[in-house]
């Protein structure tokens, strides 16, 4: 449920209706707006509603109608930020992640970490558990791809975001990366998600291949629930009968999300198109829809690439397209990488 207070309730007041929220073995998160504080309550346990209602200074109590509590707006009414040092995700900036698919060789690595780097991205992708649709594909190379990652991101200043395919690969994964990944196929993979809410590194979360929205914010509420607050969602295309594209850009994704829940979302428009001719259009439109940040497949020569060569972008295409999102982000009031950046060239 969540209690709003009286534009004027008093300190004394909100921290005696908290702690007695507390003693009756709720979880409380206390939200203080401009002009009241609104606390989210959570627990095993019925609270009376009357009971709390009849507090001094409580103007009233509602109940959270949604089946996700943690995760929705109703709950926490101000935007999470995902704080990483410098970058912040689900603030003003649109947060750039950028890279391979998978990471094959260190040379790789590293001339893809520094061409993203050079165009403004924040953060390095790559995976080194592959969730691959057959077991005959490049499986990734485990431990040896999370160093060259970790590497190739220390070398040029940026964040590592790599997948964890399960809860046995988190305490390995943590050690090079700083953001587990959770893939599409895994969205409902409980035993991994619980796992992740005892982690002490954000977690982004891709939306299942055929999940609603309402499913992805329940798998999201498994991380909350375990004490992880930092959830970044992620929109990658959906399954539909549409066949023309590798999925289904779901573009009303973003301001349903940014309704429903205080959670930054980050679109994955190469995941979403499967051709690196169609990502730049998608990845302008979610920008234009309020997406916290993009993640976008980059490699130095991707036809030779081992995984989804196709839907991974040259580094100069990859270099124009930034420059278009800057030129995007402040219609909406946003910004995307401030810095100074070399420019080398525009490819088509
Ligand atoms: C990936 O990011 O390379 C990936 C496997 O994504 P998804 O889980 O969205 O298919
Ligand atoms: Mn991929």
């Amino acid at each position: 449920m969540v209690v709003v207070m009286n534009e004027r309730a008093s300190e004394v007041q909100i921290d005696a209706v908290i702690a007695r929220l507390i003693e009756l073995g709720m979880d409380v998160h206390r939200s203080s707006g401009a002009t009241r504080t609104v606390l989210g309550v959570v627990g095993a346990h019925k609270v009376d509603p009357d009971l709390i209602a009849l507090f001094e200074g409580v103007h009233e109590v509602l109940r959270i109608s949604e089946p996700y509590k943690r995760a929705s707006r109703t709950f926490k009414p101000e935007d999470t930020v995902v704080v990483m040092d410098d970058v912040r995700v689900g603030g003003d900036e649109v947060i750039v992640m950028a890279g391979p698919c998978s990471a094959e060789t260190e040379e790789q690595v590293m001339a893809t970490a520094a061409a993203v780097k050079r165009a403004g991205a924040k953060i390095l992708r790559g995976g080194a558990f592959k969730p691959r649709s057959s077991p005959y594909s490049f499986q990734g190379h485990g431990e040896s791809g999370l160093q060259m990652l970790r590497r190739a991101a220390d070398a040029h200043n940026l964040k590592v975001v790599s997948e964890v395919m399960d809860a046995n690969q988190i305490e390995l994964v943590g050690r090079y990366s700083d953001i587990y990944q959770v893939g599409a196929r895994n969205m409902q993979n409980y035993t991994l998600l619980r796992e992740l809410g005892h982690a002490r590194k954000p977690v982004l979360l891709k939306r299942g291949i055929s999940a609603t929205i309402e499913e992805w914010l329940l798998s999201a509420e498994y991380i909350l629930a375990g004490g992880n607050n930092d959830v970044i969602l992620c929109e990658r295309g959906i399954r539909t009968f549409e066949t023309a594209t590798r999925n289904t850009f779901d573009i009303s994704a973003i301001p349903v999300i940014k309704k429903l829940s205080h959670l930054p979302i980050v679109a994955d428009p190469s995941h979403g198109a499967g051709r690196r001719d169609m990502v730049p259009q998608l990845a302008r439109a979610a920008v234009a829809a309020g997406a916290d940040g993009l993640i976008i497949e980059v490699h130095n020569d991707p036809d030779h690439a081992w995984s989804d060569g196709a839907q991974s972008m040259f580094p100069a295409q990859f270099d124009r397209l930034m420059a278009e999102l800057r030129i995007i982000a402040p219609a909406i009031g946003r910004s995307v990488c401030l810095e100074p950046v070399a420019r080398r060239g525009w490819a088509r």
